[in-house]
């Protein structure tokens, strides 16, 4: 008879990925350290408490510094997800856990029913930098692209003059803005949305990439339109790279039909695609940017919108809020995480690591498996053959000491932290050159 922890598994992972998991629990525990719990263990306890609502790799992980993340048992990986790139500036980066430790022990939250005096370091700090008006905190990434939907909706009926409730907001063919009901009111994966309505009215859905489409839609209903909102590049649809000039073309077409270009840079934002701003390549500016994810290093949610007066000054007091939003602890942890974004130089380290990797993986992928190499800055994927598993690739890769995830199936991700170095990228692109060679058919 199967135990309860192997029916449990078996609900999850098929036979062949229980065998790895076990046998990676047989592996040596770091200094002989005596191990609180296997790897199996702690896959098993999650799966049995947890909501079933992830699927992720077989790894158990105790330990992050840098790009390093160390399971359990002690063994090493090269971490290129960077927590979907959250952690750009690399795990438990000294000065931002200093900075937290620092301000919790201070003050950690008030609410916004009174000042606090961290908040308006931030946002200064911050609008500054970005040079925006002002800055609206939130939590979560997904918080920040319903802010920023929320604001278009109410310019369009304040500013705009579209009669009330029949603002429309534009989506791009294959985004990804979370998980909300608003978010998946959007969205165009099954996935995310079926079996979860009724949805959102006022949303509609144009190509990705397609100035044309574009421009059908502003110029038959632009006198109904709030915004448009799209990634800069689509990070979840698989590393989706619009053609050059797309948000330059983006910007001039929202300009001209008086619709707000809403830029979702949660995952393309604070240095990951070799700019502070994906934005930035093109050198334009969106009305709202939503930011999330590593505006905070990965240590602690914060997320955000940046707009200027005539859009942010929409809302009035009472009218939108959150009570962890603009937190102290969180805004001291992001401004520390800012300035280690812009004093480390992470975007030119982007830049500079992001072009030599899709070098080499050009010159050394086997090309009948890896059939594709995309991505700008740290942001890339490989697109497999599809008579290749990108799930077993990913497990090889793990054994090789490195973690990513398969994305859409055929295609995986690769986004390591911003502050890997040659070195530990050349180490990296071997394992991902020989994971690939080792499996050709
Ligand atoms: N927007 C983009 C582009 C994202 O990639 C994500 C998450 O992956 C989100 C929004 C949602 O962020 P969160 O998971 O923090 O809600």
């Amino acid at each position: 008879m199967l135990s309860t922890s192997k029916l449990c598994l078996r609900k999850i992972y098929n036979s062949s990925t229980i065998r790895l998991i076990q046998s990676a629990t047989k592996q040596q525990p770091l200094n002989n350290q005596p191990l609180t719990k296997t790897t199996a263990e702690i896959i098993e306890r999650e799966e049995k408490y947890g909501a079933h609502n992830y699927h992720p790799l077989p790894v158990a992980l105790s330990r992050g510094k840098g790009c390093n993340v160390w399971d359990v048992e002690g063994k090493r990986y090269y971490d290129f997800l960077s927590a979907y790139s959250a952690v750009n500036q690399g795990h438990c980066h000294p000065r931002i856990i200093e900075t937290l430790n620092q301000q919790s022990q201070i003050l950690t939250l008030t609410s916004r029913a009174f000042f606090n005096d961290v908040l308006g370091e931030f946002v200064e700090y911050i609008t500054k930098l970005l040079n925006y008006q002002r800055f609206l905190p939130m939590n979560t990434g997904v918080e920040a692209c319903d802010s920023a939907v929320k604001l278009a909706r109410r310019w369009a009926y304040d500013v705009k003059g579209i009669p009330y409730y029949k603002a429309k907001v534009v989506f791009a063919q294959d985004n990804f803005w979370g998980r909300s009901l608003a978010a998946i009111s959007a969205s165009t994966d099954p996935s995310s949305y079926k079996g979860f309505g009724p949805f959102m009215p006022g949303f509609d859905i144009i190509p990705y990439n397609d100035l044309d489409a574009l421009e059908r839609k502003l110029a038959d209903e632009s006198d109904q339109i709030a915004a448009y909102m799209c990634e800069p590049i689509q990070g979840e649809a698989g590393v989706v790279v619009p053609d050059d000039g797309y948000l330059k073309g983006v910007r001039e077409l929202c300009t001209k039909y008086n619709v707000l270009w809403i830029a979702d840079e949660v995952q393309t934002g604070i240095g990951r695609t070799g700019r502070m701003l994906c934005v930035d390549h093109e050198n334009v500016r969106p009305d709202l940017i939503c930011l999330g994810k590593a505006i905070s290093g990965g240590v602690y949610p914060v997320s955000g919108v940046v707009a200027n007066d005539e859009i942010m000054l929409t809302i009035k007091p009472g009218e939108h809020g959150s009570t962890y939003g603009g937190n102290p602890l969180g805004m001291k942890v992001a401004l520390t995480a800012m300035k280690v974004i812009v004093e480390e130089k992470l975007s030119e380290n982007a830049e500079k690591m992001g072009q030599l990797f899709r070098k080499l993986l050009n010159e050394r992928l086997p090309k009948d498996v890896a059939i594709g190499i995309r991505g700008k800055g740290l942001l890339n994927a490989v697109i497999i053959r599809n008579d290749y598993d990108a799930w077993k690739m990913c497990l090889e890769m793990r054994d090789r000491g490195l973690l990513a995830k398969p994305t859409h199936g055929d295609k995986i991700r690769f986004a390591p932290p911003l502050i890997i170095n040659e070195n530990e990228l050349n180490e990296c692109v071997d394992i991902i050159v020989d994971t690939m060679e080792s499996m050709k058919k």
